[in-house]
């Protein structure tokens, strides 16, 4: 018999877990923002120990998954080129395009494509490598955009002419603002992710509570973590003026990173961005300010991110939005599987699909 306790703490969930079920009182679906969050909920037990009436939906807080298929084909043609070296993290290399095409297909045809943990280490590279245009791939959320923009302004003090961004970044509120507005949205409250709230803080999400009226909680990965944030979330929600709460104190600070914040837009500009699933989103992504042109791909290499056809079954979009429980999707598990994924939710680790598979 298996005795292993789910929980690494379990003298400490057990009580919570009991408070969860007891404010349970009506349905209750919540969004999981990160994916993180989501294979926190699984990695803990948490997903499988949910008092009945209480239902997670996964949502757009996956960097990989919601970068749109047009910014993964244009980053494959980019790095087709020969003057070109592109750089990014690993995740990205396995996600195909809907001609089946990827960087890891890409690199394997000849291309020169490095994978990397830092955007500074492809500044090592543009040093290391004068003759080649050293372009990096930058995917994600307001946790790794003050990175590249400090990476930036270093390629600026170096004077590294050959290093350039192409900036596929995203920012979260606009994304949950966006669900909100939707017709179908069936989100009660939000669990706010962990890792971009160190650098956002509270303030950016309070349009939840005061235009949405739903509660939002800030909250961290242990089992305790997310039981803590589940009972605020729930014990708000039926609040007449319910708030936006940050149940990770150890982690997020209530103004978040204002130096990370600062440095983050003395480089990048709110631009419409190009979502997996959402579309295109006023002011949810981050473009190089005309100061940085010449460390901006976009300008530099000309790049206009064509129009793409969609991964033919896959349904990453309505799971991305909260429409859609990854096992719902024809594929799951079937054609699509960690091994052999078809759509973006399957290849990250942060992925939903994955998650749930
Ligand atoms: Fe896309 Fe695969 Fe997830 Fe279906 S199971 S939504 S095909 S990633």
């Amino acid at each position: 018999m298996n005795t292993r306790h789910p929980f690494s703490d379990p003298e400490l969930a057990a009580p919570l877990l009991r408070r969860l079920e007891k404010a349970i009182t009506r349905p209750f679906a919540f969004m999981e923002v990160c994916g993180t969050h989501t294979v926190a909920l699984f990695r803990t037990g948490i997903a499988s120990l949910l008092p009945p009436g209480l239902t997670h939906l996964s949502g757009p807080g996956c960097p990989v998954c919601v970068t749109h298929d047009s910014e993964i084909a244009a980053a494959i043609s980019r790095a087709a080129r020969q003057d070109v070296s592109l750089a990014t993290f690993g995740d990205v290399m396995r996600v195909t395009d809907p001609d089946g095409r990827s960087l890891k297909t890409a690199k394997a045809n000849g291309a020169s494509i490095a994978v990397v943990y830092s955007p500074l280490e492809a500044l090592d590279l543009a040093r290391a490598s004068p003759d080649k245009n050293v372009v990096f791939l930058g995917v994600g959320f307001e946790t790794t955009a003050p990175t590249v923009a400090a990476t930036i302004l270093a390629a600026r003090a170096q004077n590294l002419g050959n290093f350039m961004v192409l900036s596929c970044h995203k920012l979260v509120p606009p994304a949950l603002r966006l669900l909100l507005e939707g017709p179908e949205c069936g989100v009660d409250g939000f669990l706010l992710p962990g890792h971009v709230s160190t650098i956002l803080g509270l303030a950016p999400y309070e349009f939840i509570a005061t235009e949405f009226k739903r509660p939002a909680v800030i909250g961290g990965f242990e089992a305790t973590d997310l039981l803590k944030a589940l009972i605020a979330l729930v014990e708000e929600a039926d609040s007449p003026a319910p708030r936006v709460l940050n149940e990770y104190g150890r982690g997020v600070s209530p103004q978040g990173n204002p130096k990370a914040r600062e440095i983050m837009h003395t480089v990048f500009a709110p631009a419409p961005a190009r979502w997996r699933g959402l579309g295109v989103i006023p002011d949810s992504g981050l473009a190089l300010r005309p100061e940085f042109a010449a460390f901006d791909a976009l300008e530099r290499l000309e790049i206009t991110l064509p129009d793409v056809k969609t991964i033919p079954g896959c349904r990453c979009g309505e799971v991305l939005s909260g429409r859609m429980r990854p096992p719902d999707c024809p594929l799951f598990g079937k054609a699509c599987v960690p091994a052999s994924p078809i759509g973006p939710c399957m290849v990250s680790t942060e992925g939903s699909c994955a998650a749930y598979y």
